[in-house]
């Protein structure tokens, strides 16, 4: 049977996207739906449904150094760029996958909606 985890099929390639980064803990790929101009979702190999579940400090170290990463090679470390994680309902979260939103390139809001 095929894992219904979607960006656990991202990650093996069994679903198309546009990967801008790789390495032994992450994968990087832009969202299909970017509410930024530069909006890229940073997501662990290891299948962890959401934040509630992580245990593994190395883990969340590589996503976040990976996200401060992409900011670099997306040319908006300078100018600011926020790193998020939806958790749960009313945090907004939608895939069941746990994974980092790397968004910036235009004056984001703050408090989120
Ligand atoms: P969440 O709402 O869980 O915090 O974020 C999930 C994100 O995944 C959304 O921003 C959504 O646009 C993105 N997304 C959903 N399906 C796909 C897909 O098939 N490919 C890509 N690249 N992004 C997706
Ligand atoms: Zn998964």
């Amino acid at each position: 049977m095929s894992d219904p985890c979607l960006f656990c099929r991202i990650v093996r390639k069994e679903i198309p996207s546009t990967i801008i980064f790789e390495n032994d803990h992450v994968v990087a790929f832009r969202d299909i739906d970017p509410k930024a101009p530069t909006h890229v979702l940073v997501v662990p190999r290891e299948h962890v449904s959401s934040l509630n579940d992580a245990t593994d400090g190395a883990m969340l170290g590589a996503l976040l150094l990976a996200a401060a990463g992409i900011a670099r090679t997306e040319g908006i470390a300078e100018s600011g760029y926020r790193a998020v994680i939806n958790t749960g309902g009313d945090g907004g979260q939608s895939v069941g996958h746990v994974h980092v939103h790397v968004m910036g390139g235009r004056r984001l809001a703050w408090p989120p909606g």
